[in-house]
C-alpha cells in the first residue's frame, strides 16, 4: 500500500459499546462508559526514530510509506487518517495487591483496529499521545528513555518467541518533557517520544474489574460479549459456559506466557491487574529488567525493592493472584464460585506442566521423566544461584559443553567446564567446592541425557532454539538511550536488527552477548527502574 489513507479501520469498540457522554477532556471519574473519545495532542517537530518492518508487514504498510513524513505525523497524534476514530479506554486495576479504582489509558490513545489483508484484527494505541480523562495528576506524555525501551524490548520479545504485544514505531515529538530525573536538585527536561503499539486488543483484566467493582453490571456483560464475540470467536455464542470456556482460555495463555518469561529471564516489574492482557500477552513495558546473574529474588523495580512482590520467581504466584481478581470481576456473570475455582486450577496445572517441559528443553531433554527431573532442575538452579552466574550465558554454554557418551568418571575438569567459564562474574567464587559439585550435577546431567539418546550436535541445536544467545541486557538499553539523547539512533538501530535474531550466532556481534559490564551493575536504568520509567 502507498498510502496510510489506505488503511481499513473497524471502530466496532466505539460504535458498540457505551462510551462517556462528556466530551470535554480533562482528567476524570468516567462512569458508564467503556471508553472516552479524544484526540491526540499535536507536537512540533514528528521525527521517525525507528519502526518495525515485521509489524508495518503486518499492516500492509510497505517501506516506502514507513519512511515517509506522513507516517510520522500519523504516529506522532498530529494526523488522523480516514476511518480512525481515536479514544482512550476506561479500566482499574489492583496495583501491588491493592485496589486502585479507575486507571485507564493515561497516555494512551487507541487509533482503532486495523483489518489488513488477511483480514486480521491489529489494533493501533499511541503510548504518549497527551492528555485524556485517565490521565490522573499526570500529563499523558512519554520521554524517549521509557518509549525506547518498550518500542525495543517488545520487538525482542516477540523474536524470542514471547507471547506480546508489538510495536510499530518510535517517534520523537520535539517538545520537552518533565519527568522525575534529576539534575542538579531540578526536574529535567527530557525529548519526548510517541510509540505505536499494536495487539490483537488492549483488553485487560482491569477494564472488566472497574464495571465490576462500580457495580455497572450490564456495561461488564456488554464488555465480555463484545470481547468474546470480536477475540474470542472460537468460544461461540455467549452464554454463561462460554464466559467460563473465555476465563479458561485466558488461564491458559497466562501461564504459557509466565513460562516463556521464567524460561528467558524477563522480570516484568508491574504485574498490576491493569497490565494484564486478555490475550496473554506481555504488555505494558515499564520498569521491566532481564536476569543478568540468576537470582529468583531479584526485581528491576526500585518501587518494590521492600516487598520484592513482582520479583522473578514470584511472577507464577502473581499471575495466578491476578487471574482470581478476574474471577472475581467475572462472577457476577456466572453465579457459582466453583466453576471458577476449577478454571483457576487450570493456570496450576498448565504452569507446572508447561514449566517441567520448558526447563527440560533448555537442558535438550524432549521430555520430564517424574521422579528424575526435578533434582535435575533443583540442584540445577541452586548451582545457578550459589554464586553469581550469567543465566543466559550459563544455558548458551551448557550446550557446548562436551558430556561424551555419559561417561565423565575421569574427564579433564577443567577442560569439561571451559564452555561455562564465561557465565560467572566473580571468578573468586568458583571454589573447589563449587567445582566439585558443578561436575557431580554435569555426571547428573550426563546420565539424564543417555536416556535420551540423541547425538551432541542434536542436542545442541535444540538448546540453541530455547535458550536465546541475545537478549535486552539492561544496560544495552541504557546505551542505546544515552545515544539517542544526544541525537544518535544508530544504536537503537543496531539492536533491533541484532534482536530480530536471538538464537543466531551473529558474527562481531559478540559483545551484545557478553555478560553485564560492571560499571552497569548500579547505575541507574541499568538494572534500577522505577514505575513511572
Ligand atoms: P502503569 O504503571 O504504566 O501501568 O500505569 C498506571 C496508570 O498510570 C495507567 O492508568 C497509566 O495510564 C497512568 N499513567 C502512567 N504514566 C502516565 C503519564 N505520564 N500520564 C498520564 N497517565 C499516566
Ligand atoms: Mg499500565
Ligand atoms: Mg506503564
Amino acid at each position: 500500500l502507498n498510502s496510510l489513507d489506505h488503511l481499513i479501520f473497524d471502530n466496532r469498540f466505539v460504535s458498540e459499546l457505551p462510551g462517556d457522554k462528556e466530551t470535554r477532556n480533562y482528567p476524570r471519574q468516567v462512569f458508564g462508559a467503556c471508553y472516552s473519545r479524544v484526540s491526540p495532542t499535536k507536537v512540533t517537530r514528528p521525527t521517525t526514530v525507528a519502526y518495525s518492518k515485521e509489524v508495518a508487514s503486518l499492516l500492509d504498510l510497505s517501506e516506502q510509506v514507513c519512511e515517509s513524513n506522513a507516517f510520522a505525523q500519523v504516529f506522532a497524534g498530529n494526523r488522523l487518517t480516514q476511518g480512525m476514530k481515536p479514544y482512550a479506554s476506561c479500566y482499574g486495576g489492583h496495583q501491588f495487591g491493592v485496589w486502585a479504582g479507575q486507571l485507564g489509558d493515561g497516555r494512551a490513545i487507541n487509533l482503532g483496529d486495523v483489518i489488513n489483508q488477511q483480514g486480521e484484527r491489529w489494533a493501533l494505541q499511541l503510548k504518549g499521545a497527551g492528555l485524556t480523562p485517565y490521565s490522573r495528576t499526570s500529563d499523558g506524555l512519554a520521554v524517549l528513555r521509557s518509549s525506547v525501551r518498550e518500542f525495543l524490548c517488545s520487538e525482542a520479545m516477540f523474536h524470542l518467541g514471547v507471547p506480546t504485544t508489538r510495536a510499530l514505531s518510535l517517534v520523537t515529538t520535539g517538545e520537552q518533557v518533565i519527568r522525575d530525573m534529576f539534575y542538579n536538585g531540578n526536574p529535567k527536561a527530557e525529548p519526548g517520544a510517541v510509540v505505536c503499539r499494536v495487539a490483537p486488543s488492549f483488553i485487560r483484566f482491569g477494564s472488566f474489574q472497574i464495571h465490576a467493582a462500580r457495580g455497572e453490571l450490564d456495561l461488564l456483560k456488554n464488555l465480555v460479549n463484545y470481547t468474546i464475540c470480536i477475540h474470542f470467536p472460537h468460544l461461540g455464542n455467549p452464554s454463561t459456559d462460554t464466559y467460563l470456556a473465555w476465563f479458561e482460555e485466558i488461564c491458559r495463555t497466562t501461564a504459557e506466557m509466565i513460562v516463556h518469561w521464567q524460561r528467558v529471564g524477563f522480570v516484568h516489574g508491574v504485574m498490576n491487574t491493569d497490565n494484564m492482557s486478555i490475550h496473554g500477552l506481555t504488555i505494558d513495558y515499564g520498569p521491566y529488567g532481564w536476569l543478568e546473574n540468576y537470582d529468583p529474588d531479584w526485581t528491576p523495580n526500585t518501587t518494590d525493592r521492600a516487598e520484592r512482590r513482582y520479583r522473578y520467581s514470584n511472577q507464577p504466584a502473581c499471575a495466578f493472584w491476578n487471574l482470581g481478581q478476574l474471577a472475581n470481576a467475572v462472577y457476577p456473570l456466572i453465579g457459582e464460585v466453583e466453576p471458577l475455582q476449577q478454571a483457576l486450577d487450570i493456570f496450576t496445572q498448565v504452569f507446572g506442566e508447561q514449566w517441567q517441559l520448558m526447563m527440560g528443553n533448555k537442558l535438550g531433554l524432549s521430555r520430564f521423566e517424574p521422579g528424575q527431573d526435578d533434582a535435575l532442575f533443583a540442584d540445577l538452579l541452586a548451582l545457578l544461584q550459589s554464586v553469581e552466574t550469567d543465566m543466559t550465558i550459563f544455558f548458551r554454554q551448557l550446550a557446548d559443553v562436551d558430556l561424551g557418551k555419559g561417561n565423565l568418571e575421569n574427564v579433564d575438569v577443567e577442560s569439561l567446564i571451559t564452555p561455562l567459564i564465561d557465565a560467572y562474574y566473580v571468578p573468586g567464587q568458583l571454589t573447589p567446592d563449587y567445582i566439585s559439585r558443578l561436575v557431580d550435577w554435569l555426571k547428573h546431567y550426563s546420565q539424564r541425557l543417555i536416556q535420551e539418546n540423541i547425538p551432541h550436535d542434536i542436542r545442541r541445536g535444540q538448546m540453541n532454539c530455547v535458550n536465546p544467545k541475545y537478549v535486552l541486557r539492561n544496560y544495552m538499553a541504557q546505551l542505546a538511550i544515552d545515544k539517542a539523547e544526544q541525537g544518535d539512533f544508530s544504536l537503537i538501530a543496531e539492536l533491533l536488527e541484532l534482536l530480530r535474531h536471538p538464537y543466531h550466532e551473529q558474527p562481531g556481534k559478540g559483545q551484545f552477548a557478553a555478560k553485564r559490564p560492571d560499571w552497569a551493575r548500579q547505575r541507574a536504568g541499568c538494572s534500577m527502574l522505577s514505575c513511572s520509567s
